[in-house]
């Protein structure tokens, strides 16, 4: 008798995106004359930059003669890219990250959701809530958690993010041993110091535990005082992961490219106690279950870091910027509060309502589609995420719509 992993079935019903999906094409469905302007889905919508567009070109024409042609390529992702990455995302930031602590990769969602597979089940996982769900859901996969009651798995610390933390959470008074950070956060938009998360790796060397640190939005930090890489603090390189992506920073979600720095110090500890490395372990998995990324795609991500390729990958993220100030200043004049939307394409408004019902207002009176802060985990209930990531003349649209809909109330 084939039997299946009972785990699945501990999974909430469906995904949060589906929900919205299908909320949206009911509606849709209903009023086919409304136009809706998408503010929902953290997905990009502008086309890829010329200089990354000519070098994709120029790959792909490559790959026709034989004497360019590329077969498997190696795992871990080509010199080329992995060289360019650890000169410009870390040691042009006084990080010591060396090429071959880098796995290139088809994505950091699989990355973040297949990292967990190194470490035993019965490890004490700490999940920020809010966030990106697939941290939860992978670990839910994988066992470590029990059912979900009253809004929550049980055996997880949850770190809650409120707004007397400013949706920073503080550290975990329990035990635990694998810790995962999200700055500039999904969905809040918030961003950590550099002594906020010094003190994270502080406490993850006390209590030899490790943080995986998604750093899928460091491209949009402009304040020079923020750390972009967990490696910018002392002590980081034993003690954590970090998962890095070109969707966002560079308009890849459909393209897909991005990485995890894995460092040779980066430790776990065996049953008996001693001491194992991260960064074999990690290699002999990629290795096996991974056969990386399309030469054209690398040739495409290197050219992220190009002269004319910086310029216009910044041009790209000024471009989603500008649309967050815009998102801003519209929250500011109606007086709600909010996060993010500085160093981040997201901003999190707090509805002062539910926030399932602040999604159908806003739906329906304004058809315009944001994400339900409740799809993000416990504390995001009042809250809903707006994002920056469309074309400025529908952001304009959406809110000159919302301005409409929630001046009145
Ligand atoms: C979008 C996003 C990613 C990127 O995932 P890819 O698989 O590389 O497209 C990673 N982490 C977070 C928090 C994200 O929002």
């Amino acid at each position: 008798m084939i039997t299946i992993n009972e785990h699945y079935l501990k999974l909430q019903a469906s995904y949060l995106f589906s929900d919205i999906a299908r909320r949206v094409a009911a509606f849709q469905a209903k009023h086919p004359e409304r136009d809706i302007i998408k503010l929902g889905i953290g997905d990009v919508t502008r086309g890829l930059p010329p200089a990354i567009i000519a070098a994709f070109h120029r790959a792909v024409d490559e790959m026709a003669a034989d004497a360019s042609f590329k077969g498997y390529g190696p795992e871990q992702g080509y010199s080329f890219l992995r060289e360019a990455i650890a000169v410009h995302d870390f040691q042009s930031r006084g990080a010591e990250i060396a090429a071959d602590e880098i796995f290139v990769s088809d994505g950091a969602k699989c990355d973040t959701g297949n990292i967990q597979e190194l470490f035993t089940s019965d490890i004490i996982i700490a999940i920020p809530d809010p966030v990106y769900p697939v941290y939860l859901d992978t670990n839910v996969m994988a066992g470590r958690t029990g059912a979900f009651v009253d809004g929550r798995y049980q055996g997880i610390v949850y770190l809650e993010g409120t707004k007397e933390n400013n949706f920073v959470p503080a550290l975990p008074k329990e035990k635990v041993d694998l810790i995962y950070l999200c700055f500039p956060n999904n969905p809040t938009g918030s961003t950590i110091t550099r002594a906020e998360l010094q003190n994270w790796v502080d406490f993850a060397r006390e209590q030899k535990a490790l943080i995986l640190f998604d750093a899928a939005y460091e491209a949009f930090i402009r304040d020079e005082n923020l750390p972009k890489s967990i490696y910018e603090v002392p002590g980081a390189r034993e003690v954590a992961i970090e998962f890095r992506s070109y969707s966002k920073s560079a308009g890849f979600t459909g393209t897909r490219c991005a990485y995890t720095v894995v460092p040779k110090e980066c430790r776990a500890y065996g049953a008996d106690g001693s001491v194992q490395m991260l960064h074999p372990l990690w290699n002999r998995r990629h290795c096996t279950k991974f056969n990386g990324v399309s030469y054209p795609v690398q040739r495409a991500a290197e050219a992220v870091y190009s002269p004319q390729g910086k310029v216009e990958t910044k041009a790209l993220i000024d471009a989603y910027m500008d649309n967050a100030a815009l998102v801003c200043a519209t929250m500011d004049k109606l007086g709600y509060d909010y996060v993010g939307g500085k160093n981040s394409p997201y901003i999190w408004v707090d509805g002062r309502m539910d926030s399932w019902a602040f999604f159908d207002m806003l739906l329906d009176k304004a058809g315009v589609v944001c994400t339900p802060g409740a799809g993000f985990g416990k504390c995001g209930n009042g809250y809903i995420r707006i994002s920056a990531f469309n074309n400025r003349d529908r952001v304009e649209e959406a809110m000159q719509r919302l301005t409409m809909v929630l001046s009145t109330r």
